[in-house]
């Protein structure tokens, strides 16, 4: 016990003493919460000489309380910190301030480093003690870690998070707002807290064909999916154009009862990505040397086509056409030719099909074009029309003198796969070569 507790009279119940008693033995209270206060308690002079220090204190620092008194806090304070001490001391004596607040490093007695966070009052011309400084002094060592590692970890989010170009948003589920990040906001085109935060105007700044996916996927949150967020859609920037979004996240807020309070996530910018796959599904799907739809994309389209007109009773024909004596066009002109045919054949397919129909190279020098909403009568005429127009694109190709092709219509019957469409166009085709070429066959 210490020397200030010690003036304390002994704690005897069987003989309470007076009010009296208690305010004349108040010193002895005040010394006594000194000493068992739960964090560092030190009392100094005006030179910072340890006048006092509670156990705690003494814990704190590992010296026993003789080794510190009458010493002064520089020697226990790392040099470094010394000097924004007696800033802070000198603030305290010259009246400026009457407590002080202050982090500084301490070195322990067995050599480690800790941190304290000092509060530092000062008492002038105390009766017995004349001017004094009172200290709190707790460690802060463990807090100060985790808060540096806090601090690193919210700097390294922030760099990721530029560095992906992400933005950052929360959907606040019982206010019905959504809260943009400056990054997010800029993606959008907007400044910082001026995008719309009701939730209601947020989803109206989606593409209309978007925003019952939206809904779903959000309410699917809501309704405690485990899966976390992810979808690309369309969002309108503010000037107009629309962005596609990638939007990620997930219920980062339940109540007690699991319901979901807040939704959270990044959103990111994938516009480029997504022309770049639809540049990619257009290259993917494209014929080269024709410009027209390969044949893979062909059968897709047709396949497409059938069972939208199977589904929806609507009339649908096809033609297929292959370029007469094509091998002689190589032969006596050269293969360089050939391809100029070809290209020239594509070229003039794709300009003069209607828009709604889909010109494809079937392969070699043969191509398929697909006459949506059409009947057979309808077909035949399409048909006559490409035919007579391929006569004159000879005139296009150097040194090539007639062109000509043979042409197979037909018109889908109920029930037929495209596999037998094809197949039919295929031997009216031929019927049209064998007929001596240059004909349309239509059955
Ligand atoms: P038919 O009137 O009976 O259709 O006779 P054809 O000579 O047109 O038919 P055939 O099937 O005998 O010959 C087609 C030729 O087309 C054979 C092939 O080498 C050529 N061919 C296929 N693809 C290409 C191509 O991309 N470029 C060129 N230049 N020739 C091609
Ligand atoms: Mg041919
Ligand atoms: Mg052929």
């Amino acid at each position: 016990m210490n020397s200030l507790a010690r003036n304390l009279p002994p704690n005897d119940a069987e003989s309470p003493c007076s009010l009296k008693e208690f305010q004349g033995n108040r010193v002895a209270l005040q010394a006594l919460a000194f000493q068992q206060c739960a964090i560092g308690m030190a009392l100094m002079d005006q030179n910072g000489r340890w006048l006092d220090v509670n156990d705690e204190f003494c814990q704190m620092v590992g010296m026993a309380r003789a080794e510190l008194l009458n010493r002064s806090y520089d020697e226990l304070t790392v040099p470094e910190d010394i000097p924004a001490s007696h800033t802070e001391q000198q603030r305290l004596l010259s009246g400026e301030t009457d407590s002080v607040d202050l982090e500084k490093r301490y070195r322990r007695s067995d050599g480690s480093i800790i941190w304290v966070r000092i509060r530092a009052s000062i008492v002038r011309n105390h009766a017995h003690l004349g001017t004094v400084l009172i200290t709190q002094a707790r460690d802060v060592t463990e807090e100060r870690a985790i808060r540096l590692a806090l601090e690193q970890h919210q700097s390294s989010l922030e760099l990721a998070l530029a560095g992906a170009d992400l933005g950052l948003w929360h959907w606040l589920v019982k206010s019905r707002e959504v809260r943009f990040d400056n990054r997010a906001s800029a993606i959008l085109g907007y400044a910082k807290d001026e995008v719309e935060s009701r939730d209601q105007s947020v989803l109206e700044l989606f593409h209309p064909d978007d925003r019952s996916r939206i809904a779903s996927h959000f309410e699917g949150q809501l309704g405690g999916a485990r899966q976390a967020l992810d979808l690309v859609v369309r969002l309108r920037h503010r000037s107009g154009y629309y962005l596609w979004l990638l939007l990620r996240g997930r219920v980062t807020e339940r109540n007690s009862k699991g319901f979901a309070l807040k939704i959270s996530g990044t959103l990111m910018d994938v516009t480029k990505w997504k022309e770049l796959e639809s540049r990619l599904t257009r290259l993917a799907s494209t014929d080269e040397l024709t410009g027209l739809l390969n044949r893979r994309a062909g059968v897709q389209a047709l396949d497409q086509a059938i069972d939208t007109s199977h589904r929806q009773g609507r009339p649908l024909s096809m033609l297929l056409l292959d370029v007469d004596r094509f091998k002689s066009i190589n032969d006596g002109l050269g293969h360089d030719v050939g391809d100029q045919v070809l290209a020239v054949m594509g070229a003039y397919l794709r300009e003069n099909k209607r828009a709604r129909d889909q010109a494809i190279r079937w392969g070699g020098e043969e191509f398929a074009v697909i006459l949506g909403e059409t009947d057979a009568e309808g077909a035949y005429t399409q048909a006559e029309r490409l035919f007579d127009g391929i006569a004159k694109l000879a005139d296009k190709v150097d040194r090539l003198n007639e062109l000509t092709a043979s042409f197979g219509v037909v018109s889908l019957r109920a029930g037929e796969s495209s596999r037998e469409l094809m197949k039919r166009a295929d031997s009216l085709m031929y019927r049209a070569k064998a007929a001596g070429r240059a004909r349309i066959e239509a059955g």
